[in-house]
């Protein structure tokens, strides 16, 4: 028995439409984020199934523990909203979706590249107002630029390939283990982070959010930047100090950043039209930029990701019950 938390019952139905027949998993829609509230809904379950906004702290693990739940499945690749070491002492075994599609987030940070290098949104909204000016919708070429990508893991080497290969981009990138094939993918490393951030025009992060990436970009990184940087974040919202990257944009060091993730996502990540999105001080500012693009971490949601994740789900959830 399963309990399937999150706002969206699609999740639900695309694992219940996935699961083999006779497989013996049953499903429990719970239409709310796991917190300390609503962790007592995962009574009578041996699984609970989360995504990244749901809370799954020591606490909660502990009120867990109290209910007979053994299993904790993620249907995503970060794991930084689970304490595994609690988890683990607890013995609740916790399991991932690694890669569902690297390529759909590659391909949307590059389309959140382009977007914002030319003004598609701006000019959307224009034209469908009637107006075919095209003042203030100068953009630059992406060719020739230097993109540099904090992380090169799955999602980083696809990104730096697209924009290498397909745009002729000079790619450098950091990452504390470089990968062997990164050559192949058109991508150069730094020495250094600063190194990176000195260089760039362009910088997109695609490492995971850990203790030591928590704010890697600060005001100290933002500072080295080149004025006139483009930003974007399609990997963790706490990567970034939301208010060193406000005041950056304040005083015009940053020529447009692109976020499809936030620091406290919990307050309005999928939230439906009727809940308060703007709950949360930063959030407002940001969208109070003209030069801010933000769409709310759908990076990776396409049919094909979709599919990868139920199924991977779905066998992670049978091996553990086959230990
Ligand atoms: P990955 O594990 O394949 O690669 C991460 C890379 O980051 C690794 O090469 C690692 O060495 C590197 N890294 C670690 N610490 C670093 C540091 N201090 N500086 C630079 N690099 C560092 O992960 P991935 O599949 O490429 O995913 C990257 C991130 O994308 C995930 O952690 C996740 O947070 C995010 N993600 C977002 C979405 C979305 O919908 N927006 C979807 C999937 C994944």
């Amino acid at each position: 028995k399963v309990a399937v938390f999150g706002t969206r019952r699609y999740d639900v139905d695309s694992l219940e439409k996935a699961t083999p027949k006779g497989s013996g998993l049953e499903y429990t829609f719970i239409e709310a984020l796991l917190d300390h509230t609503t962790v007592v809904l995962a009574k009578d379950h041996d699984a609970i199934c989360l995504f990244v906004n749901d809370t799954c702290d020591k606490a909660i693990l502990e009120t867990l523990h109290e209910l007979g739940v053994k299993y904790v499945a993620l249907r995503c690749a970060g794991f930084n909203n689970v304490d595994l070491s609690a988890a683990s002492k607890l013995n609740i075994h916790v399991v991932r979706v690694p890669a569902y599609s690297p390529e759909a987030v590659a391909e949307f940070a590059v389309g959140m590249i382009m977007t914002i290098v030319r003004k598609y949104h701006k000019a959307y909204n224009r034209v469908r107002e009637g107006n075919f000016l095209l003042d203030g919708l100068v953009g630059i070429n992406l060719n020739g630029k230097t993109v540099g990508l904090i992380g090169t893991g799955k999602i980083g080497l696809l990104t730096g390939r697209i924009l290498a290969h397909g745009f002729r981009c000079k790619v450098i990138a950091y990452d504390p283990y470089p990968s062997k094939v990164a050559d192949e993918y058109g991508v150069t490393y730094v020495n250094t982070l600063d190194d990176l951030l000195e260089r760039s025009d362009i910088i997109s992060l695609h490492c995971p959010l850990t203790e030591s990436t928590k704010y890697i970009i600060n005001d100290d990184s933002l500072s080295k930047m080149k004025r006139g940087v483009i930003l974007i974040n399609t990997s963790r919202g706490g990567l970034i100090d939301t208010y060193a990257l406000i005041r950056a944009l304040k005083s015009g060091h940053l020529k447009a950043v692109g976020l499809d993730v936030y620091e406290k996502e919990s307050n309005y990540f999928f939230a439906d039209s009727s809940a308060k999105v703007i709950s949360d001080d930063t959030f407002a500012r940001l969208l109070s930029f003209y030069n801010v693009f933000m769409t709310g971490h759908q990076a990776f949601l396409t049919e094909e990701a979709l599919e990868n994740i139920s199924d991977t789900t779905i066998q992670n959830l049978l091996d553990l019950e086959s230990k």
